[in-house]
């Protein structure tokens, strides 16, 4: 029985990102339109990045890293490419971060900003990853998202707006906000031990 119920979850998890695929490059493919290329190239923005120590320094200008889609799909997997560059969303409980505990940074899949910490994750139930606020305020933008009939808040990496996930207002305490992660979007960096070889 246990072996069945796992065959079935997988099985619901390839069909998805299956079907996400195919309406990801169609999205992707209108989004990509709306924003002539070029257009950012020059864009700076104010992020905050870790020193070597992993310690967390002020704002800083970078400039805003832009791609073309090709570009980004030979750097990401299928999967990363559709949920971070074509906004998908995974299915629950099939990512591989929405109960993993270490401690440690998630950075963006795309160009590698800090986003979250291990610090502010906890366990929401929904089966993706959640923590109640970013690493840094600067390095994760809201954006007002009205698709699929629902008036949502999407986050974007501040740096190469990468699809993220989407902010709630039923978090715990001290924010009271959800950060609703893709663990496509992420890529984890365990803590360093503090004691150095
Ligand atoms: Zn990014």
């Amino acid at each position: 029985m246990g072996a069945m119920g796992k065959m079935s979850t997988i099985a619901g998890c390839i069909g998805v990102v299956g079907l996400a695929l195919m309406a990801g490059t169609i999205h992707a493919a209108n989004h990509t339109n709306q924003i002539p290329s070029g257009i950012q190239r020059n864009m700076t923005v104010k992020v905050r990045l870790l020193d070597e120590n992993g310690v967390m320094g002020a704002a800083v200008a970078q400039p805003k890293v832009v791609k073309t889609d090709a570009e980004w799909r030979r750097l990401l997997t299928p999967a990363q490419y559709q949920i971070a560059r074509g906004k998908g969303t995974e299915r629950a409980f099939c990512g591989a971060f929405y109960d993993h505990k270490k401690p440690g940074i998630y950075l963006c899949v795309c160009c590698q900003l800090p986003l979250f910490s291990a610090e502010t994750k906890f366990d929401s139930g929904t089966g993706w990853p959640s923590f109640f606020a970013p690493i840094a305020a600067e390095n994760v933008t809201n954006h007002p998202d009205l698709s699929l009939g629902m008036r949502r808040v999407e986050i974007l990496c501040t740096r190469c707006d990468g699809h993220l996930g989407h902010v709630f207002e039923d978090g715990p305490p001290p924010t009271g906000l959800r950060y609703c992660l893709n663990s496509e979007s992420l890529v984890f960096q365990e803590k360093k031990s503090a004691a150095k070889k």
